[in-house]
C-alpha cells in the first residue's frame, strides 16, 4: 500500500521525479528544461549502472563459462598435481641462474607470453630458458644478469617449472618488488592453445602458491602492476588477456575471484616442494 502512495506523482518530491521518468517518459506534460537535465543525468546513471553489472569482456565471460563451475575440496598435494607440474629447471650456476638469488616469495605476478607462434608452448618456452635463448641487455637500473627468467610458464596441459620459487627472476621490474619479491607465472597465447584451460591452470597454481607462502589474494598482481622505472610505457600493458582496455579492471577482478575460488578448495595439509 505504501509502494503504491510512494508511486503516484502525489508522492515525495524524489517520487515525483522517478515518476515522472519512468511513467510519463516527459511525453503527456511539458516538464521543465532543468527537470530534463536532470531525467538525462539520470538516464546515464542507470545506463553506467547496468554496464558495470556486466563489464567482464565478453571474451572472459565465455572463458569462465567453460571452467568447472563446482570445484571440490582438495588437499594442497591434490591442487599441486591439479595444476600438473613438470620440475623442469634451469641448470643452478647457468645462464639465467649463473648468480644465486634467494627470495622470499610476497607477491605472484601473471604475464601472458605474447609469443603466439605454434608450439611455443610451456616446454618450449623451458627449453629456451635453459639454453639461454632469452637474452636481455645488463645496464643498471635494468635487466641484472643479461637473461629474462620466470618460475613458471603455464599452457592447457601443464605448468613448467623453471626456477625455484625462492630464488629471484627477471621478469617484472628491473631491482624493483616485482622481481625481488614475486614468484612469475606466464601464460602461453601459441596458435592452439585453449586459453580458458591455461587461465584456470593458472589461478590454480596461483591458489596453490598462496597457500605455500601465506600470500593474500590482493598480492596476485598482473604484471602492469609494476612500475618499470626508466621503460616507456612504466606500467606494461600484461597479461592482455586480463586486462580491460590494457589495465587491471573487471576481468582482473574476475581472474582474482577464480584464484580464491581454488584456494578456498584447500583442506589443510602437507605441502609438495616447489
Ligand atoms: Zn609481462
Amino acid at each position: 500500500m505504501k509502494l503504491a502512495v510512494l508511486l503516484t506523482p502525489h508522492g515525495p518530491p524524489l517520487w515525483n521525479i522517478l515518476f515522472s521518468v519512468l511513467v510519463d517518459g516527459g511525453k503527456k506534460r511539458r516538464i521543465p528544461f532543468t527537470m530534463r537535465v536532470f531525467q538525462g543525468l539520470l538516464a546515464i546513471a542507470f545506463a553506467s549502472l547496468l554496464a558495470s553489472c556486466q563489464d567482464v569482456n565478453p571474451q572472459a565471460q565465455r572463458w569462465g563459462n567453460r571452467m568447472p563451475q563446482t570445484l571440490p575440496q582438495v588437499t594442497p598435494v591434490q591442487l599441486y598435481n591439479e595444476a600438473n607440474i613438470r620440475v623442469t629447471m634451469i641448470p643452478k650456476g647457468t645462464v639465467g641462474r649463473k648468480f644465486y638469488r634467494p627470495m622470499t616469495p610476497r607477491y605472484i605476478t601473471i604475464h601472458n607470453t605474447e609469443n603466439t607462434s605454434s608450439g611455443a608452448d610451456a616446454m618450449r618456452h623451458a627449453l629456451a630458458l635453459k639454453r639461454g635463448a632469452l637474452k636481455s641487455r645488463m645496464r643498471p637500473g635494468g635487466n641484472r644478469i643479461g637473461f629474462l627468467t620466470w618460475h613458471f610458464t603455464v599452457d592447457q596441459n601443464i605448468a613448467a617449472q623453471h626456477l625455484p620459487s625462492r630464488e629471484q627472476g627477471e621478469h617484472a621490474d628491473f631491482n624493483g618488488p616485482g622481481n625481488n619479491y614475486s614468484i612469475g607465472i606466464e601464460m602461453c597465447e601459441n596458435r592452439g592453445n585453449d586459453a580458458a584451460r591455461t587461465i584456470d591452470r593458472a589461478a590454480k597454481l596461483a591458489a596453490y602458491l598462496m597457500y605455500v607462502y601465506h600470500i593474500p589474494v590482493d598480492n596476485v598482481v598482473p604484471h602492469y602492476h609494476w612500475r618499470r622505472v626508466g621503460s616507456s610505457p612504466e606500467h606494461k600493458p600484461c597479461p592482455h588477456w586480463l586486462l580491460d582496455n590494457g589495465r587491471p579492471g573487471a576481468t582482473w577482478r574476475w581472474f582474482q575471484g577464480r584464484v580464491q575460488a581454488h584456494f578456498n578448495r584447500i583442506v589443510p595439509g602437507p605441502v609438495a616442494g616447489i
